[in-house]
């Protein structure tokens, strides 16, 4: 072995040599850039060589005398040539991190370039030549930038004659005191030379941002002989949320590898973001503002927040405007902005002549979308065409110079830009969520100092409620009068972002001017007032919601019980009627029907304003848990989009109810989540069972201080298979824990001598633990049927009480659309790009070879209420249970907003199938197996041609899709004949 790794130096500088003779560029395993009698040397590897290398460049030029040494080869790493590499003159070294080590003596690039200077120093440079002092830090952690700033406060520390070792640059460490301090204002961006641009464009996740930046990109990087580069920030939320590209052309190499600083161009894509983000922070002076406005150019200026209107005055900035969504949308790009904001930007950013830019925007809108057909080409070149004849200059200087009665007739425009900014919406809220998450969601996070964070990780709930992201262009609008209450859009939504309440009349008493209600139509709730209130600033406009609304005006079917109306207008009134909605009391959760929408939808859902994607097929089942389930639900979340969603920082959904009580969330790996989630369920038998004896031992010492037996037997005994048995234990919980409180409170029990202090305390801790709890395993299809397959398997052949929810989206979503085992034959996915071949896997059928397992198998948008009783039934038996939830996504390429039709047309065709198998069905000599789909009565062909995952493969192999069609057939009817006579037969099935 020793021979091969001593030789990977010797083939790396050959094969070094031969790269060079073909590209022109040499590099070295340790290759020194600086001046020859450089006295301070930064060693680091990768991208932030280049940051240190621009950096270091602009400080020689200014009399310094420092150096970099780039390391190419780290393993092995070739102590001789490393320290040959070093100048002699070095007096002082900084090794750069970008990781930490907690418990190391020193990072492992840090402790190498240690090694290597005490064995080979003397050796390379000679006796006389003193070694350099070397010190360690870190850079980058967290994600964090790594900026000239942070190079310059590196170089700087490097004089002192008592450096810090083991510092961090970057971070603002005011705890451990480990962190260098950065002037913001030393070092920055090189000087902008003739012809070179900076752009940030603000985007919207899914709005076409991304892919237009890289377009441009490419075209710039294709036909001139600039230098070109692009960053895109991205959060790990779904679609929705703000993408940041970072754009550098120039006729110079760039070596920038940290965010835009000083841009010579902003665009922004989304109107909503002028009200939240300080978009032209370091914006150069005479630089360009693009913006996307739903107003006039006089409107827009009459709108703008003070914040931006002053730095354009301040920078003397050129603006310009257009309305993208309405061009976007006159040709027939729906909410996809990327041809109109792309071409915008060449007409003002100046990266190229004009008429070159359209040619090339032209010519790269037939390459792009040829393949989706000539429709689709003709519409984007509308759109370049339109959008060009649209875009219009905003005359700020002009604007200002009129008159105050001109002006203030823009500001009486629709109820428009009348949004507070975050700080002032967050000024009533806990100090945690203004001071650590309002920075974060203003995009100013890093700026936090390490002391603003939790030590312990702990992160409050319910802050998904303060993000307040106005994404949605129309929202839902409630006809009371047509109205039948039966809260099916209240069940789909994705984002809880419409919900329902009943409360008696003077209840609403203090209602807001214009806030809907009607006289409550459930019996159940006579003489009571019934409300339907949308989060106008949380719903993402995904229309989901109307289109499963079954109450239609008779005189105008085109009017329904709820029907899309632009958000802006509507925005200041909802804000209150929402406040309002919310203060309205809950039902109690014991006196609602569980089996009936209209009253189960009235639970309040302790799963709110989640980043998933608008019209997301997954989440209006994690909200049915939540609010079926409620607080007593404790839940190991499976890395996927539903772990991203559900825990994504600096805000989460899982929220609490009035009584600050709420789900308990963890998120866990692919790989172990069931057992993670086991686990939990472990622990609680665990506690249940020490407060348990606990009860018994401490019986007699109980009675005799007066606690009634019937409240001691009532805690062992309780009923707690409904809502009325859980509250009755809780008010027993309750009323154990104060008495003992109260008894440690006084002798004997506080009596060290009485032994009772130290049982009684444990009690306490633990008593809780008497409350039916609800663990459910959560994850998708990537999760349960492949990577974390063997775990769950494990765990259901385990008797132990935990249910597991499968988010079956027949793909990794997450990840971009890989296919997983549970993608269906015929669908083109990643690593299927020829259609999978192969057959969905069978989970709940081998779930059900266990005959001890629940198993059920649901598809909300086709049966809602099969949906609830399923969730139910999974609950109340106490083994395991697994729940298959079909669940539309955007991978399947279909129209959101029609998800639930398409879960309908999945269970119609009979490609997913209904049903429940309940163990306890057998126990009673019934079929436990319960199959709840029709008999398939619409072609599986209507099924597959309506997502463009089956109908893509027909476009481009018209062959093979046809035969994995005619084989998609054959194994639904099979799986059909199957669960048929599965169902069929007498309770021996079992
Ligand atoms: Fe919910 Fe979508 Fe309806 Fe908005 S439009 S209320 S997010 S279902
Ligand atoms: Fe009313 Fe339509 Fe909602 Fe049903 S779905 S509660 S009819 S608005
Ligand atoms: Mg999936």
């Amino acid at each position: 072995m020793n021979r091969f790794v001593e030789a990977v130096p010797w083939h790396l500088d050959a094969v070094l040599e031969q790269f060079s003779q073909l590209t022109g560029r040499r590099y070295a395993a340790y290759d020194y850039q600086g001046p020859a009698d450089a006295e301070r040397v930064l060693v680091l590897m990768g991208s932030g060589c280049e940051t240190a290398q621009e950096t270091l460049e602009q400080c020689n030029r200014q009399g310094e005398r420092a150096g970099l040494l780039r390391v190419r080869l780290f393993r092995p790493l070739v102590a001789r040539l490393l320290v040959q590499a070093l100048p002699a003159s070095t007096r002082a070294i900084a090794v750069l991190d970008p990781c930490k080590d907690p418990g190391a003596a020193g990072e492992p690039l840090y402790l190498d370039v240690v090694t290597a200077i005490a064995e080979q120093w003397h050796a390379v440079h000679g006796v006389g030549c003193p070694p350099p002092r070397v010190v360690g830090g870190r850079f980058g952690l967290g994600s964090k930038e790594f900026t000239p700033a942070m190079v310059m406060a590196v170089l700087e520390h490097l004089q002192l004659s008592e450096p810090l070792n083991h510092f961090s640059v970057g971070i603002g460490d005011d705890v451990t005191h480990h962190s260098l301090p950065v002037d913001v204002t030393a070092g920055g961006e090189p000087a902008l030379a003739p012809g070179e641009v900076r752009a940030i464009v603000y985007g919207l996740g899914s709005d076409g941002t991304v892919g237009a930046n890289k377009a441009t990109i490419k075209i710039i990087g294709e036909d001139t002989d600039l230098f070109v580069q692009g960053y895109f920030v991205i959060d790990s939320k779904k679609s929705g949320s703000v993408t940041v590209s970072h754009l550098r052309f120039g006729p110079r190499p760039i070596r920038s590898t940290y965010l835009i600083q000083h841009p010579t161009v902003v665009a922004c894509h989304q109107w909503s973001f002028v009200e939240r983000l300080d978009l032209l922070e370091g914006i150069v002076p005479g630089g360009v503002f693009l913006l996307n406005s739903p107003f006039d150019a006089s409107e827009t200026w009459a709108c703008l927040p003070d914040v931006l209107c002053r730095r354009i005055r301040e920078q003397e900035l050129r603006v310009f405007v257009i309305h993208a969504d309405r061009v976007a949308r006159e040709a027939g790009l729906g909410p996809r902005l990327n041809t109109v904001m792309q071409a915008c930007f060449f007409a003002i950013s100046g990266v190229l002549p004009r008429e070159q830019a359209l040619t090339r925007i032209r010519s790269s809108i037939h390459t792009r979308y040829g393949a989706k057909g000539e429709a689709v080409v003709a519409r984007n070149l509308a759109a370049l065409e339109a959008s060009i004849e649209q875009l219009m200059p905003l005359d700020w200087r002009l604007l200002d110079a009129r008159p105050i009665a001109e002006a203030s007739a823009d500001t009486a425009g629709p109820a428009r830009c009348a949004s507070p900014s975050l700080a002032g919406r967050l000024a009533p809220v806990p100090s945690f969520v203004r001071e650590v998450i309002g920075p974060m969601l203003e995009r100013r996070g890093d700026q936090l100092p390490v002391s603003a964070l939790p030590c312990d990780g702990t992160w409050p709930v319910g802050t998904a409620q303060w993000e307040k992201r106005n994404i949605a262009d129309a929202v839902p609008v409630w006809e009371p009068d047509l109205c039948v209450q039966c809260n099916k859009c209240v069940m789909v939504c994705p984002h809880a972002a419409i919900r329902a309440k009943v409360a008696a009349p003077q209840a609403f008493t203090a209602a807001p001017v214009g806030f809907a209600l009607a006289p409550a139509r459930d019996p159940a709730f006579a003489g009571q007032v019934f409300t339907l209130q949308v989060a106008v600033e949380d719903c993402t406009g995904c229309a989901l919601c109307v289109a499963v609304c079954p109450a239609r005006d008779r005189t105008r079917p085109a009017r329904l019980a709820i029907n899309m109306a632009p958000q802006r207008p509507l925005r200041q009134q909802a804000r209150s009627q929402w406040d309002f909605f919310l203060q309205l009391p809950e039902v109690p959760r014991d006196r609602l029907n569980l089996r009936k929408i209209g009253q189960q939808q009235l639970q309040q859902p302790l799963f709110e304003f989640s980043g998933a994607c608008a019209g997301c097929g997954e989440t209006p089942y994690l909200k049915l848990a939540s609010q079926l389930f409620g607080d007593r639900l404790l839940i190991a979340n499976a890395t996927g989009c539903s772990s991203i969603y559900g825990g994504n920082l600096p805000t989460t959904p899982w929220c609490a109810n009035r009584d600050g009580r709420g789900p308990a969330w963890s998120n866990s790996l692919f790989e172990d989540n069931a057992e993670f989630g086991y686990g939990m369920r472990i622990a609680l038998d665990q506690r249940r069972q020490m407060a348990l004896t606990l009860l018994q031992q401490l019986a007699s010492s109980l009675s005799a201080a007066g606690i009634p037996a019937a409240l001691l037997s009532g805690l062992r005994d309780a009923d707690q298979s409904d809502e009325a048995g859980i509250a009755e234990q809780r008010e027993r919980v309750g009323l154990l824990r104060q008495r003992l409180a109260d008894w440690l409170r006084s002798a004997p029990a506080s009596d060290p001598q009485s032994g009772l202090e130290e049982p009684i305390r444990s009690l306490l801790q633990v008593a809780d633990a008497l409350v039916k709890t609800s663990v459910w395993l959560v994850g998708g299809d990537g999760w349960a049927y492949d990577i974390g397959f063997g775990g769950l398997d494990h765990v259901l052949a385990s008797t132990s009480d935990v249910n597991a929810l499968v988010l079956d989206t027949e793909v990794y979503a997450n990840t971009g659309g890989q296919a997983s085992k549970a993608t269906p034959l015929g669908a083109v996915a990643k690593f299927a790009a020829a259609g999978k071949a192969s057959a969905k896997k069978d989970l709940g059928l081998m779930a059900m070879t266990y005959g001890h397992v629940y198993v059920a198998s649901v598809a909300m948008g086709a049966r809602d209420e099969h949906t609830i009783r399923a969730f139910l039934e999974a609950e109340s038996y106490p083994g395991p249970s697994l729940i298959l939830a079909y669940s539309h996504c955007i991978a399947h390429g279909i129209d959101m907003a029609q998800g639930m039709a398409h879960q309908q047309l999945a269970v119609e065709s009979g490609r997913w199938l209904l049903y429940r198998y309940d163990p306890r069905r057998a126990e009673r000599g019934d079929n436990p197996l319960q199959l709840d789909s029709p008999a398939p009565r619409r072609s599986l062909d209507e099924a597959m041609q309506a997502e463009q995952r089956f109908r893509s493969l027909r476009d481009s192999q018209p062959e093979r899709a046809r035969a994995l069609t005619s084989a998609a057939q054959v194994v639904l009817d099979r799986r059909w004949a199957l669960f048929r006579t599965l169902a069929a037969c007498g309770a021996s099935a079992r």
